[in-house]
């Protein structure tokens, strides 16, 4: 049975957050003398002088729009990579619980569990990028909290079989985090509407890919009411600052343009396989569902250091585990496409 008190770390449970000065008062007023602000305001001509809201209600509130999810089963941070940790810093005790991964995948789940001192046990993918679902089983114990799983997946590109996530959902207790930060990209469907199925997952997305705010920082839990409301007991007060919050609504109007570019680099993305499949130093170009692609080739250290000569920076994968031989390259625009693939032929 998933019981979520016995998850979280019992020194969270008991927390008093931190209030911050703008929680105490509720009502309306003219003069803020509450929280050390300077009075006078700032060089900028926003606002800028004054702490940003720490709940973040007014960003909450159009993303629930977009994502069809109340906003009081969100949670924002600076960067999906603030929600891995404040997770981390949630759920797992210190020397005496563990996560599990599925190598290969995005790095920051294991460096996030070294910087909290959280233990990481590795259950790589099938030879296909697909889960070990027997794998899994004997890796979990009684202490293992957290399985990071993410579709779809960086590096290899792929999504995640769903009959797989769902077994796993079904058949382990702790917490199943679905990092879906490029699910834009994807055929398959976002797991935000199973929330109401699965008391124990939490989705994570980010605005840094499809949405091309990357220098921004916002990432984005989807989960219970109750798992949002621990991770913002832990997170700093004020994680996500105002000119973020303030651009953030803006880009929230544009939904449409997303989804224009997300259209062109899907495209591109199609395009750029073919291509790359026609040159003799591919080996292997893998089926994407992410803005990227993995490709195995001839000597990819090699080309790696070709491409950086002519000015194009990929990145150099060929030391992960099943991706020996293989570049990730990133699908760019139409004209940086070319010039990849005409660096590559010569
Ligand atoms: N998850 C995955 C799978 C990623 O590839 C990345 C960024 N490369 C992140 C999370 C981090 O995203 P953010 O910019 O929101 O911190």
């Amino acid at each position: 049975m998933f019981q979520l008190e016995e998850l979280v770390r019992p020194n969270i449970l008991t927390l008093v957050p931190y209030s911050s000065a703008r929680d105490e008062f509720k009502g309306e007023a003219d003069i803020f003398l509450d929280a050390n602000e300077n009075s006078l305001g700032s060089p900028l001509t926003k606002w800028y002088n004054r702490y940003p809201d720490p709940l973040q209600w007014k960003v909450k509130e159009k993303l629930s729009a977009i994502k069809g999810i109340a906003s009081r089963h969100i949670f924002l941070g600076n960067g999906s990579d603030e929600c891995i940790d404040v997770l981390l810093r949630v759920f797992c005790e210190p020397a005496i619980d563990n996560i599990v991964i599925v190598p290969p995948t995005y790095g920051m789940y294991e460096v996030s569990a070294a910087i909290n001192n959280v233990k990481v046990r590795k259950v790589p993918l099938t030879p296909d990028f697909q889960l070990d679902l027997a794998g899994l089983e004997k890796a979990i114990d009684g202490h293992t909290k957290m399985i990071f799983l993410c579709s779809p997946n960086n590096p290899t590109g792929n999504s995640l079989d769903r009959k797989d996530v769902e077994v796993l959902l079904n058949n382990y207790f702790g917490i199943v985090v679905m990092d879906e930060a490029y699910i834009n990209f994807s055929r398959q469907r976002s797991f935000v509407p199973d929330l109401p199925d699965y008391p124990n997952l939490v989705v994570m997305q980010t605005l840094s890919k499809a949405w091309g705010l990357a220098a921004l920082r916002l990432g984005m839990a989807f989960a219970s009411q109750e798992i949002i409301s621990l991770m913002n007991k832990v997170k700093p007060p004020y994680n996500i600052n105002q000119a973020t919050q303030d651009l953030v609504l803006k880009a929230l109007d544009e939904v449409g343009q997303v989804n224009d570019m997300i259209r062109v680099l899907v495209d591109e993305r199609g395009r750029l396989e073919q291509e790359l499949k026609r040159l003799s130093i591919v080996r292997e170009v893998y089926p994407s569902d992410a803005n990227f692609l993995l490709v195995k080739v001839d000597n990819a250290t090699g080309t790696y250091r070709k491409l950086l000569d002519n000015g194009i920076v990929v990145r150099d994968r060929s030391n992960v585990i099943l991706c020996e031989g293989c570049l990730r390259i990133t699908v760019g625009t139409e004209t940086e496409n070319d010039a990849l693939l005409k660096a590559l032929i010569h």
